[in-house]
């Protein structure tokens, strides 16, 4: 008696305490709807008198790239363990729990108890733990554009890879992030017209005062090149690696390590011309993405950062037998042997691993945005950023920091964090962002007014926008970044939904958009009236240079931002070759690093478009270099 009690207790427990309760459900099939991350999404349950039998995706409007396994993992979950208590995809929190929530609306009409629903607990089956030793030539740790880059350059060096990444699926903040790309190309920029204010923006910096040796080196090379620019006639915009270098070197206070900024701006351009040998695409339209300063940004087919990562996991689908990808699994501690990183340590799902890496590691776990101790604990620049939202995916935790620190390794710039402007009021994330390019727009605050150089460096705009009412902004744009309803920012929103959903809005007057964002008209009629006097001068009074054409073109677009944590620039030390760098200078043998996870390439500011260059050029350079260590 003693006995059967016991198993049914723990038959019980398993069920979890709500299985006493009412989990009668109506059969039949219903639909529910609720939102999710880019619009609706409609769930269809079919379900008998005691079970939940299927659960389908009738329709949604998510991002395949990065919503993908939350449609694939969390019905069958809720299939498996007969709850709506099921977790939530990292990474792909807005997706699940919208599916989650449609699926608890179509129960609803089942007529069954959705709060006895919504606790109980699955059914776990507890596994036990095995373990497993593997051997490769290169261990890189993190699947993001850094280390997808790195591992693609290793294997086409020769190498065999394994890429350790502890999310469910690969891409970490690039397959979310803005994904414009610096590089100086005079090629594609022939088409964009060199005008007075970029000629005096050039002017100001190779006439002033050099900071150093290195900037006064640059300003000579460009002082050549533009010299020879200008007596070539052509009316294309002038660019250079050194001219990218220099607004760099500048644009982060010349607290960058000058060989790192060098290495950076000399291979951003075949690092692109790298990326599409693989089969990335970028639209033919060179632009200025937020905080870039010039127009040298590369604009992707494909939209996020999800063009990078399709790119990288077609090329290593395609090597599969020299890179394997093993997601879900959490690189724990590095392995090292007299002085020298020989492994890592990992966990996956059931299984404890240890990867011997015969030639070496890299490191490429991103930055640390998403992790609020770490950013408290460095920041120094900003009020406070323990409330802050931030623009990162939930795994940019700095891991990288704690392995390579219990191995020597030195960091740089830890206290500088980039903010953007740019962030959603209720999320903190970029999406719902309405501009096009920086030409383009412009900012108010609360009261309708101007504030800022809306082409001004990320940390100048963002400091601006906390000294304004509730550190609150409007973007302002009309019909020439959306030509119609249809077209998209470049969230794959368009702006229709935008307004749909409340994010955004339009109309077909100043006074009137005035009116539904809240703002006096006669405030809001003066600033477009000073922005397009700007356009006509090429300067204004907050010293903006960027201009194209003038907003006065209804619809005229609204759309709310607030200051959001985007970037860490400070990390691991490396050289220009990507090795990693202890305390007293010297490389740390068989280890390499890469991507946000590194410092001292951007200073104390990065500018807007260089994350993914610099993810390309040092993942290329880390995968390359490690491929040529002998085991
Ligand atoms: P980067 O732009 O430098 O490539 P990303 O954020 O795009 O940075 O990618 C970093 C990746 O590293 C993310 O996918 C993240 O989940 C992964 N990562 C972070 N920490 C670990 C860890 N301990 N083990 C495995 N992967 C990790």
């Amino acid at each position: 008696m003693k006995k059967f009690t016991a198993v049914f207790l723990a038959a019980l427990m398993a069920l979890g305490c709500a299985s006493s309760s009412n989990i009668n459900f109506n059969p039949g099939t219903y639909q529910g709807v609720a939102p999710g991350f880019n619009g609706d999404i409609t769930m269809e349950v079919t379900v008998d008198a005691g079970r939940i039998l299927n659960v389908r995706v009738v329709s949604q409007n998510d991002t395949p790239e990065i919503s993908g396994l939350a449609y694939e993992r969390i019905p069958a979950a809720i299939v498996a363990g007969q709850t709506l208590a099921v977790d939530v995809v990292s990474g792909a929190t807005y997706s699940s729990q919208g599916i989650i929530n449609a699926v608890s609306a179509a129960l609803e009409k089942s007529g069954v108890d959705i709060a006895a629903l919504k606790t109980r607990r699955p059914v776990a089956a507890a596994a036990a733990r095995s373990s497993k030793k593997e051997s490769y030539d290169i261990v890189v740790i993190g699947a993001g554009g850094a280390g997808m880059a790195a591992a693609i350059a290793a294997q086409q060096a020769g190498s065999r890879v394994v890429v350790l990444e502890k999310m469910p699926r690969a891409g970490g903040n690039t397959i979310i992030s803005g994904a414009a790309y610096n590089a100086a190309d005079p090629g594609r920029q022939a088409s964009i017209p060199m005008n007075a204010a970029n000629r005096a923006a050039i002017q100001e910096m190779i006439s002033k005062t050099p900071h150093d040796a290195f900037e006064a080196e640059l300003q000579q090379t460009i002082r050549r090149q533009f010299a020879e620019f200008t007596s070539s006639g052509k009316t294309g915009l002038f660019d250079s690696p050194e001219w990218h270098m220099i607004q760099t070197y500048n644009g982060g206070d010349y607290v960058a390590d000058p060989e790192m900024v060098r290495t950076f701006g000399a291979n951003a351009l075949s690092a692109l011309e790298w990326e599409i040998s693989m089969g990335m695409q970028f639209t033919p339209d060179i632009f200025t993405v937020l905080g870039a300063l010039w127009p040298r940004s590369h604009r992707p087919v494909m939209p996020l950062g999800t063009g990078y990562i399709t790119t990288d996991l077609n090329y290593i689908e395609q090597h599969k037998d020299m890179i394997t990808l093993l997601v879900d699994t959490k690189a724990t501690e590095l392995i090292t042997s007299g002085g020298r990183v020989t492994g890592v340590k990992a966990e996956g799902p059931g299984v404890n691993y240890e990867f011997t890496a015969r030639k070496a590691v890299v490191i490429a776990t991103g930055g640390f945005a998403a992790n609020k101790e770490l950013r408290q604990k460095y920041n120094t620049q900003w009020p406070n950023l323990d409330s802050a939202g931030t623009t990162n995916h939930p795994g940019a935790t700095g891991d990288g920091l704690v392995l390579a620190e219990k191995v020597g390794a030195n960091f740089v710039g830890m206290d500088y964090v980039q903010l953007l402007p740019m962030g959603d009021p209720a999320t903190g994330s970029l999406s719902g962002n309405i501009e096009q390019g920086v030409e383009d727009r412009f900012f108010v605050n609360k009261s309708g007014n101007r504030f800022v150089d809306e082409g001004a460096r990320r940390d100048v705009m963002t400091l601006a926008l906390f000294e304004q009412q509730d550190a609150y902004m409007w973007v302002i744009c009309d019909k020439h970044s959306y030509p119609t309803p249809q077209t998209k920012n470049n969230f794959n929103e368009t702006i229709e939904e935008l307004i749909q959903q409340g994010r955004a809005f339009g109309a077909d007057t100043i006074e009137e958009l005035a009116a539904k964002i809240n703002v006096p008209a006669a405030n809001l009629r003066a600033a477009v009236a000073e922005f397009n006097a700007g356009v006509d001068a090429g300067r204004d009074k907050w010293g903006r240079t960027l201009w194209r054409i003038k907003i006065d073109t209804p619809p005229y677009y609204a759309g709310a931002r607030i200051p959001t944590v985007h970037h860490t620039m400070g990390g691991i030390q490396i050289n220009t070759r990507a090795q990693v760098l202890n305390t007293r200078g010297q490389v740390i043998p068989g280890l390499y690093a890469c991507g946000e996870t590194t410092g001292g390439i951007h200073g104390s500011n990065r500018l807007g478009g260089n994350a993914l260059a610099d993810i390309h050029v040092f993942g290329r350079i880390a995968g390359t270099n490690a491929a040529a260590e002998r085991p």
